[in-house]
């Protein structure tokens, strides 16, 4: 049976998101390859050592296992934290089409748990979807803009195209899932041109998407936030091409959640 790299598994509620508030069972795979400026977990960009894991809903301890992980072994995990107790289970990142086999074998040992499995990823891996797609009921996919975002093998970001083609890829396959969610994270410096491109291309290919304009949280190289009138601007133009636009802030930074 396939095992998973995973750096945390938590019991939180959903921070950002048409789900947010909603309380959400989290498996955090370890490993990416983007490098986004903004990055809120830079501790999951290598596959870990050993996995954190809540020992109990709500109680905020944890203890330690090591990687990798059996699925079996996760799935205990997320029944000693009351899975079916949650609205969603996350699958998150990291990023876990990297590992295409664990993330639709949990996909599927958790979901007959009960609640829905929602995949959130950076949507270049469109090679892997096919795989977990049939076992997800929520697709999360992040559309990056190059300006803000580099590939880990690349020296400097824009070294290489940008990323829209595989997006677009991407999008033409998740677009097959009951929902798909498309996030855009803004930043000051985000260029209106590539958030044009990024939006026409979304609304040739999955119409019914729902488009959520992300203002950045601060943190890192990035100190500030985009003002409001230019998201409102931003969210007024994209809503002539798409018919289901939101702009929706991080929520767990402001009170200190997972
Ligand atoms: S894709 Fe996600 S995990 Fe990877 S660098 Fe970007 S924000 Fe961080």
């Amino acid at each position: 049976m396939a095992a998973v790299n995973a750096v945390e598994i938590f019991s939180s509620v959903q921070g950002e998101g048409p789900d947010v508030g909603r309380s959400t069972l989290f498996v955090r795979f370890g490993g990416c390859d983007l490098r986004c400026r903004w990055c809120d977990s830079p501790h999951t960009w290598q596959p870990a050592a050993s996995c954190r894991v809540e020992t109990a809903r709500g109680t905020g301890s944890f203890r330690t296992l090591d990687n990798p992980l059996a699925l079996d072994t996760v799935v205990e995990c997320a029944k000693a934290l009351d899975a079916p107790a949650h609205a969603m289970l996350a699958l998150t990142g990291g990023e876990p089409l990297l590992q295409p086999e664990a993330a639709a074998g949990l996909a599927r040992a958790l979901g007959a748990l009960g609640p829905e499995v929602l995949l959130e990823t950076h949507g270049v891996a469109h090679e892997a979807l096919p795989e977990v797609l049939p076992h997800v009921d929520v697709v999360s996919m992040d559309w990056k803009l190059a300006g803000e975002v580099r590939r880990a093998s690349d020296p400097a970001r824009g070294a290489v195209a940008p990323f829209d083609d595989d997006h677009e890829r991407f999008l033409g396959v998740a677009r097959a899932a009951p929902r798909v969610v498309v996030k855009i994270v803004v930043t000051p410096a985000s260029a209106d041109a590539e958030i044009d491109e990024a939006v026409g291309r979304i609304a040739r290919v999955a119409p019914a998407a729902v488009l959520v304009l992300q203002p950045v949280t601060p943190r890192g190289p990035v100190t500030e936030r985009p003002d409001a009138a230019r998201m409102l601007g931003l969210a007024a133009r994209a809503g002539q091409r798409l018919a289901d636009v939101r702009v929706i802030p991080q929520t767990h930074p402001v009170w200190g959640a997972l």
